[in-house]
């Protein structure tokens, strides 16, 4: 059996896809856990994104806690009798896998970017080295757990005609010890970067926080609005927020169109964004690194460039 499962619903339409593409290779069914409350709409919806089962623990514990979670999904495990465990990368589903893997006494790897199975063994992949290598490990033993942030892979395409069984059972585990005082949202800007389709970033070859008008000008041509940047630039600068930087240490975006401007394309840079469709970059440096990441390389002046080709896009666009 392979168990997919993650706190986060999109997450969780990608785990399916890999999941759906591993079971088919170790001839076993591919369930999806959900947690809390049956809902019932949430398991058809894993069921068209490629679920053959849903297994709803249903419990009485309201909030995340990694110690009871952990308890619950071992308990799951033990009943699927699950041997690949695919769990979403996020904050909570890391803490979660690896206190599943002290529990269940299993191999785990944290953060994969690509995960497949090499002479029937799972095998996954991680960036290493501030992104300078990729490590390539392989389970030898079973249950296997890997965490797969978001963006990584793409969910199926939705089949609403899919059948397959949902499971409701109710979990009780003993309640941790710990607890949670308080929950308080995280502050964020109204910039979500993961979730844009076109972005439009810049970095250090910006001379002055006002310029970063032009990309800014650029992105609303593009109807894309938003706008990334290398570390630099929200980290030491501090020319924008957080939401915005780009890379192995930021966000990682997978937008159909990604366009840098006096970005010099450092791997870590490049971690947050080669999975994106087109890149197109523009450096005055013909050696720039970031060229050899681009599908479109403007030789150029980024002061002389971008408003050509926002103006440029706004006639085409009228
Ligand atoms: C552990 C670790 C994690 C990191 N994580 C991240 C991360 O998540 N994201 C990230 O971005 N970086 C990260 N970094 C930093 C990374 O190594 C680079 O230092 C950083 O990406 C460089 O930013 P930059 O390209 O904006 O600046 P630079 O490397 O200084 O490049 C500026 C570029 O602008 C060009 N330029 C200058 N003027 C112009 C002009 N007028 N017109 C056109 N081009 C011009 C230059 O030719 C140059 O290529 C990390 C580093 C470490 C060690």
């Amino acid at each position: 059996m392979v168990i997919v499962y993650s706190d986060d619903k999109k997450l969780t339409f990608e785990l399916l896809s890999k999941g759906s593409e591993l079971a088919k290779g170790l001839g076993k069914k591919l369930t999806a856990v959900i947690i809390g409350k049956a809902d019932d709409n949430l398991a058809k919806e894993y069921i068209s994104f490629g679920a053959d089962n849903v297994f709803i623990a249903e419990t009485s514990i309201d909030s995340f806690k990694a110690e009871e979670y952990t308890d619950i999904l071992g308990n799951i495990v033990k009943e699927t009798s699950a041997e690949t465990i695919l769990i979403g990368s996020n904050k909570n589903g890391k803490e979660l896998a690896s206190r599943l893997a002290g529990k269940i006494n299993a191999g785990c790897v944290i953060d994969s970017t690509n995960v497949y199975l090499k002479d029937k063994k799972l095998t996954a992949e991680r960036v290493v080295y501030s992104g300078n290598a990729i490590a390539v490990e392989q389970f030898n033993s079973k249950p296997c757990i890997v965490t797969v942030p978001s963006k990584v892979f793409d969910p199926l395409k939705k089949d609403g005609g899919r059948k397959g069984e949902i499971v409701k059972k109710k979990i009780e585990v003993e309640k941790s010890a710990s607890k949670i005082l308080k929950v308080q949202d995280m502050k964020t800007g109204d910039v979500n970067v993961e979730d844009a389709e076109i972005i439009v970033s810049c970095g250090r070859g910006f001379k002055n926080k006002d310029d970063i008008k032009l990309v800014d000008e650029l992105a609303k041509v593009l109807k894309g609005k938003t706008v990334g940047c290398s570390r630099p630039i929200a980290a030491d600068l501090k020319w924008l927020s957080e939401d915005h930087w780009i890379g192995l240490s930021g966000h990682k975006v997978k937008p159909k169109l990604y366009i840098a401007a006096g970005i010099s394309g450092q791997i870590q840079h490049i971690a947050g964004m080669r999975d994106s469709g087109i890149i197109v970059a523009i450096n005055k440096d013909s050696e720039a690194l970031i060229f050899k990441s681009a599908d479109y390389g403007i030789v150029g002046d980024l002061y002389e460039v971008l408003p050509k080709l926002t103006n440029a896009v706004k006639e085409k666009m009228g």
